[in-house]
């Protein structure tokens, strides 16, 4: 598994995914965890920037702006709707449970593994590694045979030093992996993992 890091690291360089940790910035990254879910980032980014217009970065002020006028902020995002709600029930969330455990996250309406995962890695510097379709197309692609979420989650967690930076820059590396060469139609000729890749061996 280190040896897969290193060969990203050394490949695409770090990625310093949400370095920044003040109050403001954790909040902001909790709202993107829940404005990507079904979207692509550069979606999130025009919703976040409408928020960020409207000084709404803030859990008191996302659970006291009306509903209407976040919905049409955060329309870039896709299922703003339903997004909306989300939105409202985090803020709330948050405010009653300001360090909360991964227990707590999952019973929170619209938070999966992933989201609750992404909330408690970039927001709260705790060790969770996030699985994402990427990481799960290339982890297969490699060969290796876990395949659901916590299996997967496990099979890093076991295998890397119980380190939040790590699981950090790791995924953010997975993330650019599969956009650059691991993407549905592959590119394996040039890939820095394909001498370890079970996809490529077999296809070769
Ligand atoms: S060799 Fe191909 S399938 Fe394997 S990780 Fe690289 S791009 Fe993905």
């Amino acid at each position: 598994m280190l040896k897969i890091y290193n060969k990203l690291l050394n490949e695409y360089g770090k990625q310093n995914w949400w370095p920044t940790q003040t109050s403001e910035r954790q909040f902001e990254i909790i709202l993107g965890t829940i404005l990507t879910q079904n979207t692509s980032w550069n979606n999130v980014e025009k919703a976040i920037t409408n928020l960020k217009n409207n000084n709404l970065i803030s859990k008191e002020k996302i659970k006291k702006v009306p509903l209407k006028r976040l919905a049409s902020l955060i329309k870039p995002s896709g299922y703003f709707n339903q997004k909306t709600k989300r939105l409202k029930v985090i803020a709330k969330f948050l405010e009653e449970n300001p360090n909360p455990c991964r227990e707590e996250l999952l019973k929170v309406n619209g938070i999966g593994p992933e989201t609750a995962d992404s909330i408690l890695l970039y927001s709260f510097n705790k060790p969770y590694f996030v699985i994402d379709a990427y990481t799960k197309r290339i982890m297969q692609r490699i060969g290796y045979k876990e395949d659901d979420y916590g299996e997967l989650q496990k099979l890093f967690q076991k295998n890397l030093p119980k380190n939040y930076k790590i699981y950090n820059e790791f995924h953010a590396l997975l993330v650019e992996h599969a956009k650059k060469y691991c993407r549905k139609k592959p590119l394996c000729e040039k890939c820095p993992l394909k001498s370890q890749c079970h996809y490529f061996k077999s296809s070769a």
